[in-house]
């Protein structure tokens, strides 16, 4: 770490994660006995700084947790993995918690209560422009409110710092395109899921899906789509798009693989690389990232990488 602000500015949400294992799922209106209960710390913003800085990233979270026992642990957890937690404020009211249930087959139900990340505002970000502007590269998901995102994004363009924008929890086109920010990403970031979504390509189908995205108005400066086991395709601008493998592992969960990628990448970005060599690099971290179970503790160090 160096200077009062971070290469790498990840902006999002924060969550406890409560995992009960099931038998099976409760339908509406029954009980069902699970395990016992384990604490995460979770959250798509959170998980990617956390990422980040396992690899030795000089990176700072900014985001809302509430004044409770979540707040705290989150906090502390933040800290002793090295993230800056100067932009992180502590604010009235619960935290974000994710209620996750799996069961025996490996399925899971997940009910998200946002608490403290719902009230970060875009009335917030001013807060942040120092450290914005200070940053190369600024990484978001959509687990905030979105007026916050764009207001984060819109500052970036006016001070020419890098965006990194993960599509997830995926919005439609339309909405990317009304806010007009997309123009502004580089890359957009999305699995094939969201890929799906957003552009209505069928599922799978990873080259319509990226023709949809090149001729979005705006279009995002750069495209990155993760293909789970598949690695990603990295399109920048009008270059033919390149394919980058992921090394093969013996994937255990893929929980949080998606922000270890996103997190890895924008730090690699940060620290100078190009977009291909950058996800060369993320697709390691994500194939680390399934080889054991959780998202923040599967994440892995730099001489840990596959
Ligand atoms: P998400 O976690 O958002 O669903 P993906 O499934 O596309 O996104 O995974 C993100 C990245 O994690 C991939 O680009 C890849 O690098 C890595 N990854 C995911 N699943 C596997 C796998 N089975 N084997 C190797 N790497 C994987």
């Amino acid at each position: 770490m160096s200077g009062d602000h971070a290469r790498l500015l990840v902006v999002g949400s924060i969550n406890a994660d409560l995992v009960v294992r099931v038998p099976r799922h409760a339908r509406p209106g029954e009980t069902v006995l699970g395990g016992d209960l384990v604490v995460h710390p979770g959250g798509k913003g959170a998980n990617q700084a956390v990422a980040a800085a396992r690899l030795g990233a000089d990176v700072a979270f900014a985001g809302r947790v509430g004044d409770d026992d979540h707040g705290r642990m989150l906090r502390a957890t933040l800290r002793r993995e090295g993230v800056r937690t100067d932009a992180t404020r502590t604010v009235p009211g619960t935290s974000g918690v994710a209620l996750i249930t799996v069961d025996d087959a490996g399925e899971n139900t997940i009910t998200v209560a946002p608490g403290a990340n719902g009230r970060f505002g875009p009335a917030d970000v001013a807060d942040l422009a120092p450290a914005i502007e200070a940053a190369a590269v600024v990484s978001l998901q959509l687990e905030i409110p979105l007026d916050t995102v764009w207001a984060v994004i819109r500052r970036c363009e006016a001070v020419d710092t890098r965006v990194v924008l993960n599509l997830s929890p995926v919005v439609a086109a339309d909405v990317l395109t009304s806010a007009s920010v997309v123009r502004v990403c580089d890359p957009l970031v999305l699995n094939e899921h969201e890929a799906s979504v957003t552009t209505g390509a069928k599922a799978g189908d990873a080259g319509e899906a990226l023709k949809v995205l090149r001729a979005l108005d705006p279009r995002p400066r750069s495209i990155v789509l993760t293909l789970g086991g598949g690695g990603a395709l990295v399109a920048v601008g009008d270059a033919e798009a390149v394919h980058v493998a992921a090394p093969k592992v013996a994937a255990v969960d893929t929980t949080g693989a998606g922000d270890a990628f996103t997190g890895a990448l924008a730090w690699r970005l940060a620290a100078g690389d190009d977009p291909v060599a950058a996800t060369r690099y993320a697709v390691r971290v994500g194939a680390a990232a399934v080889r054991s179970a959780g998202a923040q503790s599967s994440y892995p160090t730099a001489d840990e990488l596959p």
